[in-house]
């Protein structure tokens, strides 16, 4: 079990500024810029690298959970959104998260 399904079920705490059925966004515990958080998937998929056809409607509604908390943060005006993918991309938690980042 990832990290980021134990906060997911609760046995680990976290800040939750998300959640629906499919998605859940925590800030990041190590934040790399005024605003960085992790928008998470449920569903415990390692890397994009694993990604199947089916997760297409899942990798969208996570760009839309993104963009519609830009706004409510008042950081559209400029944003960051990235995937690590495996150690060499930088990847430390093999559960996919979009990372969002912003200074302002
Ligand atoms: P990555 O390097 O792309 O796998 O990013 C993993 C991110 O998860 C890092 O930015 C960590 O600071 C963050 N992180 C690790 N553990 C926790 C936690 N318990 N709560 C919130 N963020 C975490």
């Amino acid at each position: 079990m990832s990290i980021f399904t134990k906060i997911i079920e609760g046995e680990i705490p976290s800040e939750k500024l998300y959640e629906d059925d499919d998605i859940l966004v925590i800030k990041d515990i190590n934040p790399k810029a005024k605003t960085h958080l992790l928008i998470i998937p449920k569903k415990e998929i390692p890397t994009i690298n694993d990604l199947e056809d089916d997760d297409r409607e899942l990798l969208a509604d996570m760009f839309f959970v993104a963009k519609r908390l830009a706004k409510e943060l008042w950081i559209q005006e400029g944003y960051k959104l990235n995937f690590n993918v495996w150690e060499k991309g930088w990847q430390e938690v093999m559960h996919i998260h979009l990372h969002l980042l912003s200074d302002i």
